[in-house]
């Protein structure tokens, strides 16, 4: 904490893991050499810079951009971009850390990283979003590379946003890799990436499940966010037979007694994707109940997918969804649950699992993104569909293995710590103090 004052959100992170590992490393002395948990906990790299643009009424804007290198341990840096006011130095290192062990966890040969600025893309043109992008590329595009760093989107940064900053870093390159993954179709995008999270968050909540013989069949569903991995962990809930209730985004909660209809999900994606609207809006529109300044978790459900932002599930709110019959919490977004709300789900024997694990789909495609433009190939959706279903299941297959506590019982918290530790550690330990 010392030598990271005013770092909220990456000391959580730290402290999540730490506590996982504690008792493995007691037993697996090899992990206490070398320097090994001190050198994890430290980026390798942190760039920071200055991003300038001129806004539509010709006056210039200045915001802070940033880049975490945080492991290149088992591959190039790899992480997403985020553009959202609340974006400083402690979210981006909590981000990039966890990106680390999640990137490990898809098997995929992908260190950890991650970026961003404080740039809030509400409300601005779309050509204010375009130079913004350009700006922040032409700084970004020095510290990255196909096997340096590989960037994509998160919070705030779309498919347009990283089609602006890889044409951007193409154009400043000179190489027609563009680095980015969730690139265009039309220019090296896989099919299923924008997909991925969500579709890979709802897989793996199916896996939970099924240790119990049950699936999302008839399940009530609340999804909190209303962005790209809350969109299509709706789509692929509702697939799967489950019906939704809830969707959110800052400004309150949309909720839906009856389930969301395919029809009404199709209206909200082009609602959100193509006019940017505000939930509250949709709600209008269609005739559904908003709560304003609400988050959607007292709202009763089987199966709660927190797919927003960081600390948006506190213990509260977990005990509200637990005292409700909640079976199932899968994280689509990083670390939205606090670590006492994560703890009071285990203690009550809830299937819990962390973003870490469940929502590694969206990096896991990104990861057949590069293999694919690696071999100048692309596969079909139902190829790379196939590929996240299957890593989704390895996932899981490993945080059972690595989570089974002496009384049997499973927590997917020191499971998927664990497993993703292991890969991670063992690389740093063969190649040395570096
Ligand atoms: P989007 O920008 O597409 O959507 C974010 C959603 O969350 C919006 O509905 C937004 O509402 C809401 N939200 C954001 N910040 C806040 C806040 N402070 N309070 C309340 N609501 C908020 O982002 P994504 O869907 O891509 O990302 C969502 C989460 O998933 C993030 O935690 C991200 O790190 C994680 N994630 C994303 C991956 C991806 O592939 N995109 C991969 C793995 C994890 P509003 O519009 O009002 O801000």
């Amino acid at each position: 904490a010392d030598r990271n004052p005013g770092q909220p959100e990456f000391l959580q992170a730290v402290t999540e893991v730490i506590e996982s590992l504690w008792p493995f490393i007691a037993v697996h002395r090899k992990y206490t050499g070398q320097g090994l948990l001190d050198r994890l906990v430290e980026p390798e790299r942190v760039v920071m810079f200055r991003v300038s643009w001129v806004d539509d009424r010709g006056d210039v804007q200045v915001n802070r951009g940033y880049r975490i290198q945080h492991s290149m341990a088992i591959g190039p840096y790899k992480g997403g971009i985020r553009f959202h006011p609340s974006v400083n130095l402690s979210v981006l290192k909590f981000l990039a850390f966890e990106q680390t062990f999640k990137n490990a966890l898809t098997t995929l040969p992908m260190g950890g990283g991650k970026g961003g600025a404080d740039f809030d893309p509400k409300g601005k043109s779309n050509a204010e979003v375009m130079r913004f992008c350009q700006a922040f590329a032409s700084e970004l595009f020095r510290h990255v590379g196909s096997d340096t760093d590989v960037p994509a989107g998160d919070i705030g940064v779309g498919g347009r946003e990283v089609g602006y900053m890889a044409g951007m870093t193409k154009k400043l390159s000179n190489r027609a890799d563009c680095v980015f993954t969730g690139k265009g179709l039309s220019f090296g995008g896989s099919l299923i990436r924008p997909e991925a999270t969500g579709y890979g968050t709802v897989y793996f909540a199916e896996e939970m499940l099924k240790t119990r013989k049950l699936s999302l069949q008839d399940m009530r569903v609340s999804i909190s966010g209303s962005g790209n991995v809350a969109q299509y962990a709706a789509e692929k809930a509702m697939m799967l037979g489950a019906s939704v209730v809830t969707l959110s985004d800052s400004g309150g909660t949309l909720v839906d007694e009856a389930g969301l209809s395919a029809e009404k999900l199709a209206m909200l994606m082009d609602f959100k994707n193509n006019q940017h609207g505000r939930l509250v809006d949709f709600a209008v529109q269609i005739g559904a109940k908003f709560e304003a300044g609400k988050r959607p978790w007292h709202v009763p459900v089987d199966i709660a997918m927190p797919c927003a932002t960081q600390n948006e599930l506190d213990e509260d709110d977990a005990a509200t969804l637990i005292k409700n019959g909640v079976i199932c919490v899968a994280e689509g977004a990083n670390m939205p649950t606090t670590i006492a709300a994560g703890q009071l789900f285990e203690d009550a024997n809830v299937l819990y699992a962390p973003g870490k694990a469940s929502n590694a789909g969206g990096v896991a495609t990104s990861g057949l993104e590069m293999s694919q433009n690696a071999q100048r190939l692309s596969w079909s959706r139902d190829e790379v569909d196939a590929r996240l279903l299957h890593i989704m299941q390895d996932i899981h297959a490993a945080c059972l293995e690595h989570g089974k506590g002496p009384n049997g019982k499973v927590s997917y918290i020191d499971g998927a710590n664990i497993a993703g530790f292991v890969k991670v550690a063992d690389a740093m330990l063969a190649q040395g103090v570096i």
